[in-house]
């Protein structure tokens, strides 16, 4: 072992109260610690910050790290000092006379990490301050913000080569959650990093449960979600719309659930309330739309669910990546029906863009669809999608349709009847009509259009309404039905539908289920992944929250800043009698067991 990574492991124990290096930290320590330029991508709860502080602490001066998340600059720095790092960090928020003592601690050397905000790192300022002072390495956090396709461009990053130009003896990391191939080779262009070594991590997120509902009702979809396994627990619920996230945030107030509105149309100041509590307090589920989001490093999200389809396999990673970064089990939960697929359908034919970027939508709409009808493992397919290849029979077993593999049938016959009565209508009405059409309803509508003289009026009677639902579903989503934006939705035969008339194809579709509430896994469990060890004391993991809690509140910070919830678990199944024993709890390090080891050691007397 060399003498730098010895020293970083001396740190990861006292400091930060961690027995080992997870995944590729040691690796990435080593390397930085040594003063050599890294690229980092690995997926968010992976472990990234790490890999910047313990190296600012081991070389000696200041690690300056750019991050364009202000609002969260605080709660970074609060935590590092809780766990007796010198840290300190310079934005707008700050008043002048504060940012000038964090500027003159820095040029005397006193701190271990500055936090800066891309806009004030390159003023001619901050700059010169650099020349001055000692600078152990730059971290460049969120460094896809230097993506002009992606949806954070920040254009002050691409600015941020200067600092290679300016400072090419201290070593830079560049860190981000974003895996895709161009993102990558524009963040090793636009900041000269060609010769930086890579560090690409898997981007499986395996404490992440996923799973797709066919959308009935989807409020009472998610109510049951809720009640079974997420009571009380902190949550993302992403909606398409502002409305439909007022609404639903509402509605969950309604039933008891401690429910907060965000969206772009909110006043600036509810918004920061919002988030501020969502982070600080237990238990808040935050109702967004995609506005919400962007580094939120809370680490004990336990859910992240879509009661609308998202528009990207992009997206939607992303957005339940904010589930369990502590590494704890979380879940996934979506829910989708064909009114989705024809509304996202609609809005990008109707959007205006140039051909070239409807077409890249189009394709991007598609994969999203194909994961949600997939009857494969799904994290095999989300990786898939992000170029990690699996064989092509994974199973991961903490997916819905690795737990409860979906029944498939031969849909070729019941597709026919689908697009035959599409056919004999003009292929001017929606599935609702088509599916009364099969099922030899005598609507109005029916009536009307003297649709109930038809040929293949009744002729569905194998399936309910449910389950033709699925196979329109399934026809829209593998393209051989078209939602027609300009009809209201009327379902069109596509080109290869004609193949699939003639029998000249035949196709598999996913059965229909009516998922029962507590759906069981496979081995007769509640699916709800284990949130919990086996035998624990739950009223002595309670008097330990509130201890957590109170102590939080008396210091302003989130309660995850004083402990994770893995670190609450592991004393309460440890139930430390003594500070020498309470230290052996991951996450305890020697500034938090000073500062907080005897109030613990009290609650757990007291509890048991
Ligand atoms: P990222 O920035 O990659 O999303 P973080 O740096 O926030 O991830 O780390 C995610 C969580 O994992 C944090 O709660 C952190 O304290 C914890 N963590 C990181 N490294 C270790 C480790 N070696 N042992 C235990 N927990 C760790
Ligand atoms: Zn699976």
């Amino acid at each position: 072992m060399t003498d730098g990574i010895t020293r970083a492991r001396e740190i990861l124990g006292r400091v930060f109260g961690y027995r080992d290096f997870r995944g590729p930290q040691q690796a990435i320590i080593g390397h930085v610690v040594e003063g050599g330029d890294a690229l980092v991508l690995m997926p968010t709860g992976g472990g990234k910050s790490l890999c910047y502080q313990i190296p600012s602490i081991v070389r000696e001066g200041t690690g300056v790290v750019v991050s364009p998340l202000i609002a969260l600059m605080q709660d970074q720095v609060d935590a590092l000092k809780l766990a007796g790092v010198e840290a300190a960090f310079l934005n707008s928020s700050l008043d002048a006379g504060t940012a000038r003592a964090v500027e003159q601690a820095f040029v005397a050397g006193h701190l271990d990490l500055l936090y800066v905000a891309p806009e004030r790192l390159l003023t001619d300022r901050f700059l010169s301050l650099l020349e001055r002072s000692k600078v152990a390495l730059f971290a460049i956090d969120e460094a896809h913000c230097v993506s002009q396709w992606g949806h954070d461009f920040r254009p002050e990053y691409i600015q941020l080569s200067v600092l290679h130009e300016r400072f090419p003896a201290v070593p830079r990391i560049a860190l981000t959650a974003t895996a895709d191939g161009i993102t990558r080779q524009e963040i090793i262009d636009r900041l000269a990093l060609q010769d930086a070594r890579h560090f690409v991590s898997s981007f499986d997120r395996p404490n992440i449960r996923y799973r797709v509902v066919e959308k009935d009702a989807a409020r009472e979809q998610f109510g049951r979600f809720l009640r079974d396994g997420h009571q009380g627990e902190a949550g993302i619920v992403y909606c398409q719309s502002r409305r439909k996230v007022d609404e639903t945030a509402i509605w969950l107030s309604g039933l008891g659930v401690a429910a907060l509105p965000y969206h772009a149309g909110l006043d600036a100041e509810v918004r920061r309330v919002h988030q501020q509590r969502f982070l600080r307090e237990d238990g808040i589920v935050m109702v967004a739309t995609v506005a919400f989001g962007m580094g939120i490093d809370k680490p004990d999200v336990r859910f992240v669910a879509h009661l609308d389809l998202p528009q990207s396999l992009e997206g939607y990673y992303q957005e339940t990546g904010r589930a369990g970064r502590d590494g704890e089990a979380s879940e996934a939960w979506l829910a989708y029906g064909l009114s989705d697929v024809v509304l996202l359908r609609n809005r990008i034919d109707e959007s205006g863009s140039p051909d070239e970027v409807k077409r890249v939508e189009r394709q991007k709409l598609e994969a999203m669809l194909g994961y949600c009808e997939t009857t494969e493992c799904r994290r095999r397919v989300l990786l898939d999608y992000f170029g990690e290849a699996l064989e092509p029979d994974y199973r991961c077993g903490n997916c819905d349709n690795c737990l409860e593999p979906p029944e498939t049938q031969d849909g070729t016959v019941a597709a026919q009847k689908l697009l035959s009565a599409a056919l004999r209508t003009g292929q001017r009405f929606g599935a609702g009509h088509l599916i009364d059409l099969l099922l030899g309803k005598a609507t109005p509508r029916m009536v009307q259009f003297g649709h109930d003289r038809l040929p293949t009026f009744g002729i569905g009677s194998e399936l309910d309404d449910l389950g033709w639902r699925a196979v329109a579903r399934q026809l829209v989503a593998a393209g051989y039905l078209h939602a027609n934006s300009e009809r209201y939705g009327a379902l069109q035969l596509t080109e290869p539908a004609r193949g699939l008339l003639k029998g000249e194809v035949s196709i598999r579709i996913r059965k229909a289920v009516r998922r029962k509430t507590g759906a069981r896994d496979r081995a007769g469990r509640a699916t709800r992944p284990a949130a919990l060890p086996p035998g624990i004391d739950e009223a002595l993991l309670e008097a330990l929250r509130a201890c957590r809690r109170r102590l939080a509140s008396e210091q302003g910070v989130p309660a995850y800043v004083v402990f994770h919830d893995a670190t609450l678990v592991e004393m309460a199944l440890l139930k430390p009698g003594t500070l020498d024993e309470l230290r052996q709890v991951s996450g305890v390090g020697d500034t938090k067991l000073a500062r907080y080891g005897e109030a613990f050691l009290a609650a757990v007397r007291e509890a048991t």
